[in-house]
């Protein structure tokens, strides 16, 4: 920055470069609504309209702010942050708030209508498959939502992405609004959390907001709680919401892809969410996932051989949403061709998609061959010792399609080449660098990658 600017001048330009970095409505939801109020020569003072913006401001920009704006001595850019409604709230808390509460009764109701909570149709418990890694999680879910508030409160259920974590939080929402018809139930990711809070700032409903999250809900079904982290105030806006809730004897119910210890959260809303019941939705194991196939397949009434199911399922394994795919995939294929599911079939759909997780399946000999023929050489060539450009360069090829493909060490693999793992990794490196640079070698290591599995 140059030494003649001034604060405000500073701030201007950093203005002009969010602007181009980050999308229309962010810039006028978060950043156009700032002020410059005071510009002394040690700092700049800010007024925002609350303290969600200093948030914002401080953890997408913090770094950039640096780059503008003078920093003090922590590093930190030299901001003092004034929060605009606070001084206004004194004059208006009054008015708004009875305002609010006129229409509030009918306006607010009809909005937050169980009917209107959006749950996907799909996910019920009927559709849930058991099995030995999710037994536990569902028979949880389950008897919060026979007797809510009553057995595990909060349950909180973690696990990797797509194993079915919001499919059982929307099967809780399911059954409990056909069967405890009189609770208001409310499900929200974390994300759409921020969003309604945000807006209700904007739309100075905040008091209406946190009344209803606070008091009118019996059951508040929260999805992907992840995403509060690093947002501090709206992290204690949620804390503050789970404890009124758990006073007046509400249900909660959350997803999260890591235990509670591991997000970082503060000890206080993780004790909160460690207080109840903690359950890991666990990768379902080979006979689980054969039995999601077939339900999935049967949905659409796609038959698929036993044997075959079997066979997907083996080279898909931690991912439910990707058995999912498989099947739409194939189903697609079939209906379009008018086949029937064979393993052939299914090897050729899926080859792309089975890539991600054979590795183990994948022996030397089929890279060997698949580059062999890519090549134009023979297999015997790329085992021989010969040292000609063009076998060399297969060769190097094999082995770093060897080091991707196969989850072995590099000794291992060095031993399967008849190399030493140094040998490997140099031809690891020698091909990576060259894929950068040539089009043609980029091709060829593609095809022979997509033809390992039929090889
Ligand atoms: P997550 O929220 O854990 O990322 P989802 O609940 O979105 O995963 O699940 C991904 C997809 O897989 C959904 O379509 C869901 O219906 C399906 N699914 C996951 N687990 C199962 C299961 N055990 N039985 C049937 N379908 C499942
Ligand atoms: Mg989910």
């Amino acid at each position: 920055m140059p030494t003649c600017t001034t604060h405000e001048e500073a701030w201007t330009q950093f203005l002009q470069f969010a602007k181009a970095h980050c999308s229309p409505v962010a810039f006028g939801n978060w950043l156009a609504p700032i002020n410059v109020v005071e510009n002394d020569s040690q700092e700049l003072v800010l007024e925002i309209p609350n303290v969600f913006v200093q948030d914002y401001l401080l953890s997408n920009y913090k770094q950039d702010l640096c780059a503008f704006l003078p920093v003090n001595g922590l590093g930190e850019p030299a901001i003092r942050f004034v929060i605009a409604a606070q001084k206004k709230q004194a004059v208006q808390s009054m008015p708004v708030v009875a305002n609010e509460s006129v229409s509030e009764v009918p306006a607010a109701a009809p909005a937050r209508n169980n009917a209107d909570v959006k749950l996907n149709l799909g996910y019920l418990f009927e559709n849930f498959i058991e099995g030995p890694s999710n037994q536990f999680v569902k028979s949880a879910a389950m008897g919060v939502a026979l007797k809510p508030a009553h057995s595990y409160n909060p349950l909180f259920i973690h696990g990797g992405v797509g194993l079915g974590k919001t499919h059982l939080l929307h099967s809780i929402g399911h059954f409990i609004r056909q069967h405890h018809k009189k609770l208001n139930i409310q499900c929200i990711t974390a994300e759409a959390f921020i969003n309604d809070l945000v807006d209700s700032l904007r739309n100075k409903s905040i008091d209406r907001m946190k009344r209803f999250y606070r008091s009118e809900i019996d059951v508040l079904l929260v999805d992907d709680i992840q995403f509060l982290q690093n947002r501090l105030n709206f992290e204690e806006e949620l804390s503050y919401t789970f404890e009124a809730l758990k006073n007046k004897g509400a249900q909660i119910v959350i997803t999260s892809d890591q235990p509670p210890s591991s997000l970082k959260l503060s000890r206080r809303t993780i004790s909160k969410m460690e207080g109840g019941l903690v359950a890991l939705m666990g990768a379902p194991e080979l006979e689980t996932r054969v039995a999601i196939l077939q339900a999935k397949a049967e949905q659409k009434g796609l038959h698929i051989p036993y044997r075959v199911a079997v066979f997907i399922a083996e080279h898909i394994c931690d991912n439910v949403r990707q058995l999912e795919g498989a099947i739409n995939r194939l189903s697609a294929h079939c209906r379009l061709m008018n086949l029937n599911v064979t393993e052939e079939l299914v090897s050729k759909t899926l080859c792309e998609m089975l890539q991600h997780a054979p590795r183990e399946k994948i022996s030397v000999e089929q890279i060997l061959k698949s580059v062999a023929d890519i090549f134009e050489l023979r297999v015997s060539d790329l085992k021989s010792t010969a040292r000609t450009k063009d076998i060399a360069l297969a060769r190097q090829v094999a082995m770093y399609l060897a080091k991707d493909l196969i989850h072995e060490s590099l000794i291992m693999l060095g031993e399967a080449f008849g190399k030493t793992h140094s040998t490997i990794l140099h031809a690891y490196k020698n091909i990576e660098k060259q894929l950068a640079l040539d089009v043609n070698l980029r091709r060829q290591v593609d095809v022979a990658r997509r033809n390992v599995c039929h090889k």
